[in-house]
């Protein structure tokens, strides 16, 4: 775990306390000094998850750097009296990353989603960002012991790597792939891809703004209710955590 920046503990996941462009500009600097980044983007269903998962949890301690995915993760900072100063999502840091990636010629390599989704997401970012340099992508329904992906990856030496198999696949798969590579800033994005080529839509600003973007995704897709049951959990752990401090 890096501790150059500030961090909060929350359910013993440090968290990186720090707002977007504090953020963007460290994550620039380690891909200038071509270092190798692992970092997870966290919601509370997440840190349930690597409760009850042990190797799970052992592969987030693996992360150079967590950070807040969640309007629950900075309610749970507060709680504990170590405010977080702001939600940081995955799909923000995706967009500034793009801004980035054209501005300095970092290189990007998309791995995730279903074919047409990725072919989708590869050709509408190139639209937005004309000058960006996407080197390669991959779906994401692939066999986890398959190592031509990991390859073609390697071929192609991206300094930036999106990976959108969704938790904890995301996670794990880079967790045991990721040292094949000499560098690059690798990044479990969940449906991001979905979200760029529009299947999948992102909350209005208004819904963004007052912090409830995960009830819209639940009105969008209602099946996703049984995932929402860890934000009470999530809350309950932290409350008993808070009383035994
Ligand atoms: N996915 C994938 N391979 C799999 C399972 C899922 O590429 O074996 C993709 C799926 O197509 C979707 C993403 O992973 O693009 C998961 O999206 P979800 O919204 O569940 O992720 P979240 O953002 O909630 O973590």
């Amino acid at each position: 775990m890096n501790q150059m920046m500030r961090t909060v503990g929350i359910l013993g996941i440090p968290f990186l306390s720090t707002d977007m462009n504090g953020l963007v500009n460290m994550l620039d600097k380690r891909l200038e000094e071509k270092k190798k980044t692992f970092l997870v983007t966290a919601n509370p269903e997440i840190l349930m998850y690597a409760k009850n998962h042990p190797d799970y949890d052992k592969t987030l301690k693996k992360a150079d750097f967590v950070i807040p995915d969640g309007i629950g993760v900075v309610i749970g900072s507060r709680i504990l009296g170590d405010p977080i100063p702001e939600r940081l999502a995955g799909f923000d840091l995706v967009f500034r990353l793009f801004e980035l990636a054209e501005k300095k010629g970092y290189t990007l390599y998309f791995l995730g989603a279903r074919p047409d989704v990725i072919a989708g997401a590869a050709e509408r970012v190139t639209t937005q960002f004309p000058r960006i340099k996407i080197v390669g992508f991959h779906h994401g329904y692939f066999d986890m012991e398959d190592t031509s992906v990991i390859e073609d990856i390697k071929s192609k030496a991206p300094d930036i790597l999106l990976v959108g198999l969704g938790f904890p696949k995301q996670e794990e798969w880079i967790d045991r792939y990721g040292e094949h590579l000499d560098k690059g800033l690798m990044i479990g994005v969940g449906g991001t891809f979905d979200g760029i080529t529009g299947r999948v839509k992102r909350a209005p600003e208004i819904w963004r703004k007052l912090n409830i973007e995960w009830l819209y995704r639940l009105i969008q897709q209602p099946s996703r209710w049984r995932r929402m049951l860890a934000l009470p959990q999530f809350m309950a752990v932290i409350l008993r955590e808070k009383m035994k401090r």
